[in-house]
């Protein structure tokens, strides 16, 4: 259950990410990769997303895969994803959103024995989560400085890679932040967990990348280029995007490569049919 003391600490409204201690500003609503709304910054709590009627929406995302997010939306509209694995549940990225009627359901499908977040975005109400389940949380450790709210349950990875278990991979592929995650799930025919890292598109038969989805500003090619290599050495026929049915459910490494050889054609001014 959260704890009644972390119920008030403050939440932003835009970002939906939480702080230790009550701030004048959001730093990562400040970055360019974010925004502050028109009104200003505006803050929330878990008290306050309670008595805003917030509730937890749980759905089926895919094979073993269980999408747990907030209704009405809140903030950005993150989902995570509880993957149930053989070595135990994984929670893929975050939410703001916690109450004790989301703890007990998470209960229900087998708790969390890991909590890994692609980026910031996400970092939301993490050390929260962790506390309720008493799970780890893995942050690549480049993002450090976007941390809110420090906690000894969040452990920093580095380099390029990181087991989290034997069927699963953490990969930093440097694109949107530093320091982002992308999970590959070697289980049955693979998938690939993304956040907004790699954006599903909403016809889920391509995908894209953005340095800044909020205010459009595009990724360098040479760092997509890269990532797409570090990409390609993984199998994978499902990506789960961001967002709810933002899953791309066959072909995951076709619609990588053709999406991302469709944004170089673009970025770098090549001419169509070239
Ligand atoms: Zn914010
Ligand atoms: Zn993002």
């Amino acid at each position: 259950m959260p704890d009644p003391h972390t119920t008030a600490l403050p939440i932003c409204r835009t970002c939906g990410t939480q702080y230790g201690a009550p701030r004048q500003d959001c730093p990562v609503c400040l970055d360019e990769r974010q925004y502050v709304g028109a009104e200003g910054q505006q803050w929330t709590s878990l008290a306050g997303l309670r008595a805003d009627g917030h509730q937890g929406r749980f759905e089926e995302e895919g094979p073993g895969v269980m999408g747990i997010g907030a209704t009405p939306a809140f903030a950005i509209g993150q989902r995570a994803l509880l993957l149930r694995t053989a070595s135990g549940n994984v929670l893929w990225d975050c939410v703001p959103h916690l109450d004790d009627e989301i703890v007990e359901q998470v209960h229900a499908l087998g708790g969390i024995s890991k909590i890994a977040v692609s980026h910031p975005h996400f970092y939301s109400a993490m050390v929260d989560w962790a506390h309720a389940f008493d799970a780890p949380v893995y942050l690549h450790e480049a993002d450090r400085q976007w941390v809110g709210r420090p906690d000894p349950a969040l452990r920093f990875w580095s380099g390029r890679t990181h087991d989290l278990a034997d069927d699963l991979v953490l990969i930093n592929p440097g694109i949107h932040f530093p320091g982002s995650a992308i999970l590959h799930w070697s289980a049955g025919e693979g998938a690939l967990f993304t956040g907004d890292v790699v954006n599903v598109c909403p016809d889920r038969r391509w995908v894209t990348v953005m340095y800044s989805y909020a205010n459009h500003i595009p990724e360098r090619p040479h760092a997509v280029r890269a990532a797409a290599d570090l990409l390609g050495g993984y199998r994978f026929e499902r990506i789960y995007g961001a967002w709810w049915n933002r899953v791309v459910t066959s072909g995951g490494n076709e619609v990588l490569e053709r999406s991302v050889e469709r944004y170089l054609r673009f970025e770098e001014g090549i001419p169509e049919g070239v």
